[in-house]
């Protein structure tokens, strides 16, 4: 991997685009450029980084800005809190720093809106620290280079690809970084990485599998929503109570316990018996909790045991249940309490 890294640098430095933020090393440029760039193509970030620079030269003249001129030269980019964000750190580097942007990595990521990445872009550009920049693009690329198959949005995937490129760190860190979020925007895209013109190719594990195209794995953890049930495990005699579902489209067609879509406390269970005009006796409670694709049942289960059968639902033997009627998983840990407290 330290030829790799080697190969990168050169190729970084005989290759890189000429860009207004790379003209020279000031960490005041690379660090508007940066924040710029986080959410607009190089190509638009050109003309604002432009008219910002000539409104605002230098960190004092930001510090000292109108907020609204900020804002003003940010229309279009979105995100205003970022802007907002760099008038802020503007103002700490004046007060705190003398003016000077400061350049250790842990200071820099103390500076509001400035993140790991954009610290380590600065740190190592601008001041050779040794630091690792790691971007979508640099994971992409880095995740085709190891053929890697880990989901690149978990947050311990990125923390283990920063390690390891920290073991391969060469002195030229900022020409290290910049070649390879230089390769990830130019060579390695993400539809159609252009292999054939790649420095690193020979060394592509990706390549020579030819799964290049299936990386990096992005894999979304759904929020799932929660749902609270309280579920009525209505027993008399030798009966149970069974309601279909046939209104729902989730568990469609399927056999279940008695429930509503609530969190009901005892008081409230009673009430909901005497609606039914069954008076009933609560003798023991269970929950479950059940995790569908989509979605989250928090549930709570009542034994209860009532007075009479209420007519609208189907009344059967704990035996019948368990053999003639379909019970979906979320409701089968309540069909065994029943069998294990009937017993
Ligand atoms: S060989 Fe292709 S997939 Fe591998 S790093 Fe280069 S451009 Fe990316």
């Amino acid at each position: 991997m330290k030829e790799v890294a080697q190969k990168l640098v050169k190729w970084y430095q005989q290759n890189k685009r000429e860009l207004p933020w790379r003209k020279d090393k000031n960490p005041y440029h690379v660090w508007i450029s940066e924040i710029m760039l986080q959410q607009t193509r190089i190509e638009s970030v050109k003309n604002y980084y432009t008219r910002f620079m000539t409104s605002f030269p230098n960190i004092n003249a930001l510090a000292t800005a109108k907020e609204e001129q900020v804002l003003k030269l940010w229309e279009g980019l979105g995100y205003y809190n970022r802007a907002r964000n760099l008038q802020k750190a503007a103002q700490i580097i004046e007060e705190q720093y003398g003016g000077k942007f400061p350049t250790q990595y842990e200071e820099i990521l103390s500076l509001p809106g400035i993140g790991e990445y954009t610290a380590g872009a600065i740190a190592s550009i601008c001041f050779n620290e040794k630091a690792v920049a790691v971007d979508g693009n640099v994971l992409r690329v880095y995740m085709r280079l190891t053929n890697c198959q880990d989901n690149v949005l978990e947050p311990k995937v990125k923390k283990r690809v920063s390690l390891e490129l920290m073991k391969i760190l060469p002195d030229d860190s900022g020409d290290f970084n910049e070649g390879l979020m230089e390769l990830g925007e130019i060579i390695c895209l993400p539809t159609t990485p252009l292999c054939e013109q790649c420095p690193i190719q020979r060394y592509c594990k990706a390549y020579q599998q030819q799964t290049q195209t299936s990386l990096p794995t992005r894999i979304k953890k759904e929020n799932k929503k929660e749902e609270n049930l309280t579920v009525f495990l209505l027993y008399y005699q030798q009966k149970i109570a069974l309601s279909y579902r046939d209104q729902q489209t989730l568990l469609k067609n399927l056999w279940q316990f008695p429930n509503v879509e609530k969190t009901m406390d005892q008081e409230a269970i009673l009430s909901w018996l005497k609606m039914q005009n069954v008076e009933g006796n609560i003798q023991g409670k269970i929950q479950n909790r059940h995790v569908f694709t989509h979605k989250i049942w928090n549930m709570t289960g009542y034994l209860i045991a009532v007075d009479n059968m209420i007519p609208t639902y189907t009344w059967v033997s704990l035996e019948e249940a368990r053999e003639k009627y379909t019970i979906p998983t979320a409701f089968q840990p309540f069909l065994n309490y029943l069998e294990e407290v009937t017993k």
